[in-house]
């Protein structure tokens, strides 16, 4: 059993003042694993005014020192990147291997990102030769307040903690209760590193008080928020009060336009896409949209791809894919298989109830749902799982008409053999990005989304700029 009743403030770790607890479970066996202390407000408020004291030191560093102080926390996090993996891997219940070669992995790739955007990245920028005495000054924000989810647990805190650090502001971060061992994994990783006293605080805690307090507070000038749509919209009200910064990164229920000319991949690419981390991706492409002369192949091509995706437990290494992190997502994912199946829509593979050989642990079967058509609940709700649905379309138009029609517009997917088309597919896709033909996005290209999915911009240049605030001077000397 692990107890963590500490959180990290001030450079030290200081006892929990309430006995407000979350109890851990294990996503494979249910099985209680341990429990953490929830901050109240005032565990929350030591936090801020920890934060708050380290401003001014750090804010005042030069650029080449903070630089440094993440090419520690690099060193130390690549060195403890096992831990790191196995702590991912029993809180959210991600495969092993997938922890080591992918969730583990990603905070690393983030800092290599940011620094390299540090290299010619300007904080005193010249306006324009029409006024050679006018500078624009990017300065951090101060204190600012994270809030992350549970699915790519590291992932998303050092998308924040990383830029803020770079751009001179100090924070405080409140992981997910379902993730709180890789967080705390971390702090122990920047304290390790020498990041001063301050900078960077941690409490464990809930949305409704920790996440809320830290959301109103008056002495935190930003909210860096990722999670649900719902969630990221009681942020934005409790942060209206205090007219703070703040920045959403939130769901997703992204179209994967596949035209007949497609290559020989895509339905593969998509599947397996959708089914990673048990679907629990924000960017998974859960609605598949083909174009009608395809469409009965790409069905049957699906069906066969979903039967080969396997499920097991997470401490096991291989490909598999884990179960889904809690009880409550478990039932969630089940009334929407079932709902797909009441509205019509087309069984082809897996189904409601736990995969053959499980009769515990929350896992899902890999499930393809065909002939969805957009307004059912499945089309339209995040499900956040291993459930793909797939809808026919005639022409380019009638992808673009479906694929905008949602209140989400996180990442869009195109595949097809021709470069015009895609590149007009691009221009008419509603989305903070698009993903075509299989190719990643460039290292350092800006993460995000809008309407409903949010407009925060994560990574690269971007990622630095949401923490700077612009002052504009004239008579510079
Ligand atoms: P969630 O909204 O339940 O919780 C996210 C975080 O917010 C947690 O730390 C939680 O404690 C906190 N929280 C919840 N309600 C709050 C409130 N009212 N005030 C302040 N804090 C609150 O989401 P989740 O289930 O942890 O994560 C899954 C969601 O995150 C999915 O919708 C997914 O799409 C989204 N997500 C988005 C991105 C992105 O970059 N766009 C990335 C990963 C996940």
């Amino acid at each position: 059993m692990r107890d963590l009743r500490e959180f990290y403030i001030g450079g030290r770790w200081v006892a929990a003042s309430s006995n407000a607890e979350h109890v851990m479970v294990d996503p494979s066996t249910e099985q209680t694993t341990g429990s953490i202390s929830l901050a109240n407000a005032s565990d929350v408020d030591a936090a801020v005014a920890a934060a708050n004291a380290a401003f001014p030191a750090w804010s005042a560093t030069a650029p080449a020192e903070r630089i440094a102080v993440v090419e520690r926390i690099q060193e130390v996090y690549a060195r403890r990147s096992e831990e790191m993996a196995l702590a991912i891997s029993e809180e959210m219940g991600a495969p092993i291997d997938l922890a080591r070669t992918r969730q583990a992995p990603a905070a690393l790739r983030h800092m290599k990102n940011f620094l390299a955007a540090m290299t010619d990245f300007e904080f005193v920028r010249p306006l324009a030769p029409h006024a050679p005495d006018d500078r624009i000054l990017m300065e951090p924000i101060g204190a600012v307040g994270m809030i992350t989810p549970w699915n790519w647990p590291m992932s998303q805190v050092a998308l924040k903690v990383i830029p803020a650090l770079l751009a001179g502001c100090t924070m405080v971060l409140k992981p997910s209760e379902f993730a709180p061992l890789s967080s705390a994994l971390l702090a122990e990783i920047i304290d390790e590193a020498g990041v001063p006293a301050g900078v960077f605080n941690l409490v464990q805690g809930d949305g409704a008080t920790a996440g809320a307090r830290l959301v109103e507070h008056p002495h935190v000038t930003m909210i860096s928020f990722t999670g649900s749509t719902g969630a990221g919209a009681s942020v934005l009200k409790g942060a209206a009060d205090s007219f703070k910064r703040v920045a959403l990164e939130l769901g997703g229920k992204g179209a994967n336009l596949i035209f007949a000319d497609a290559d020989d991949e895509a339905v593969e690419r998509g599947v397996r896409a959708c089914m990673m981390n048990s679907g629990q991706s924000c960017n998974a492409p859960t609605r598949m949209l083909v174009e009608r002369p395809f469409y009965e192949e790409a069905v049957e091509k699906a069906r066969q791809v979903a039967e080969t995706v396997t499920v097991g437990p997470s401490r096991e290494e291989g490909a598999h894919i884990g179960p889904v992190v809690n009880g409550r997502q478990y039932e969630r994912v089940q009334a929407l298989i079932e709902k797909g199946m009441d509205e019509g829509a087309r069984l082809v593979a897996g189904g409601p109830g736990r995969p053959a050989g499980f009769n515990r642990g929350f896992f899902v079967q890999p499930t393809v749902f065909a002939d969805v058509s957009n307004d059912m609940t499945i089309a339209r709700e995040e499900i956040f799982g291993p459930v793909l649905s797939i809808i026919p379309f005639e022409d380019e138009e009638h992808a673009l008409q479906i694929a905008n029609d949602t209140p989400y517009g996180l990442t869009n997917y195109v595949q097809s053999a021709d470069g015009e088309r895609r590149n007009r597919m691009a221009k008419g896709l509603r989305s903070g990005m698009v993903e075509m033909n299989g190719q990643p996005r460039g290292a350092g290209s800006p993460f995000g989304g809008v309407r409903h999915s949010g407009g925060g911009r994560e990574g690269g240049t971007w990622g630095i700029e949401e923490y700077l605030v612009v002052k504009s001077v004239s008579g510079w000397g």
